[in-house]
């Protein structure tokens, strides 16, 4: 097996289940969490067929953690800005990419084919948070409308937060054209040089025409909005990982495409 673990992160394999966790996160013993990795036929996509590798999958990483799968949060994530207090596992999230609570024994969970997972945890209030921010999300600053929603409602002091940055596809990779470069452009000319979080690619012929490339720093991004909101520059623990560079341990979805299945991001404040 190819050890993943580095200054940040941490590579475990549990009877064949694999994840890592954040080193910083491993400090806090009232908490569990994990980013799975996708030996062994783990992957949390959904699937129509019934031949799902889904239920297989939450069972193999609640054995690990000692959960009920009953306990996971999973929200029908589809690329918003929204994000909701867990109160209890029962309610359904429709059209949810972020979750925070207080309250014990909740796992949030979201999944993620080269988006970004961020973990948030408030040790002082003792606040948990999970968003799944991809382009899109990050356009609409899910990750900094996190932040405020933990100081709003559990009146966190953000140079207590924590936010822990999930593998994902990171600037190396993330090539887009004119469309998605100008929406970027747009959103974040105002906080910060186009040029720290744009870089000019190849350009290529599409039937005739030229098309240009760029590649995006999201990871940039959303460290610069959790610091706008206020989060400490030391407490905003960055994995170093990109999916697309490590496709052989993450699922992917610029390199599997419609067929990739999805890593999970969890945590849990624990009894
Ligand atoms: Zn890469």
């Amino acid at each position: 097996m190819k050890d993943l673990t580095n200054e940040v992160i941490v590579h475990k394999d549990v009877n064949g289940v694999q994840y890592i966790q954040f080193k910083k996160l491993l400090e806090y013993t009232e908490i569990q969490h994990c980013f799975t990795l996708k030996h062994q036929g783990l992957n949390f996509k959904k699937y129509d067929d019934e031949n799902s590798p889904l239920e297989l999958s939450y069972e193999k990483i609640s054995e690990v953690f000692n959960w009920n799968p009953n306990q996971i949060v999973k929200p029908h994530q589809t690329h918003t800005d929204r994000v909701e207090v867990v109160y209890d596992s029962e309610k359904i999230w429709n059209e949810v990419d972020g979750l925070i609570t207080n309250q014990k024994n909740l796992v949030l969970c979201t999944t993620e084919a080269d988006c970004t997972g961020l973990i948030f945890y408030d040790p002082v209030c003792k606040v948990i948070g999970n968003v799944h921010s991809g382009w899109r999300g990050t356009l609409q600053r899910i990750g900094q409308k996190a932040v405020k929603k933990m100081i709003n409602e559990y009146h966190s002091d953000p140079k207590n937060i924590i936010c822990c940055i999930c593998p994902h596809i990171r600037k190396c990779h993330f090539e887009v054209e004119d469309d998605v470069k100008e929406l970027f452009e747009k959103e974040f000319s105002a906080d910060i040089e186009i040029e720290q979080f744009i870089t000019v690619g190849k350009s290529i012929d599409k039937d005739g025409v030229k098309v240009q490339k760029y590649f995006i720093d999201t990871t940039l991004l959303n460290k610069m909005m959790l610091q706008k909101e206020g989060l400490r520059e030391e407490n905003i623990i960055d994995s170093g990982m990109c999916t697309v560079c490590e496709s052989d341990q993450f699922h992917s979805y610029r390199v599997d495409g419609a067929l990739s299945g999805r890593n999970a991001t969890m945590i849990e404040i624990k009894e």
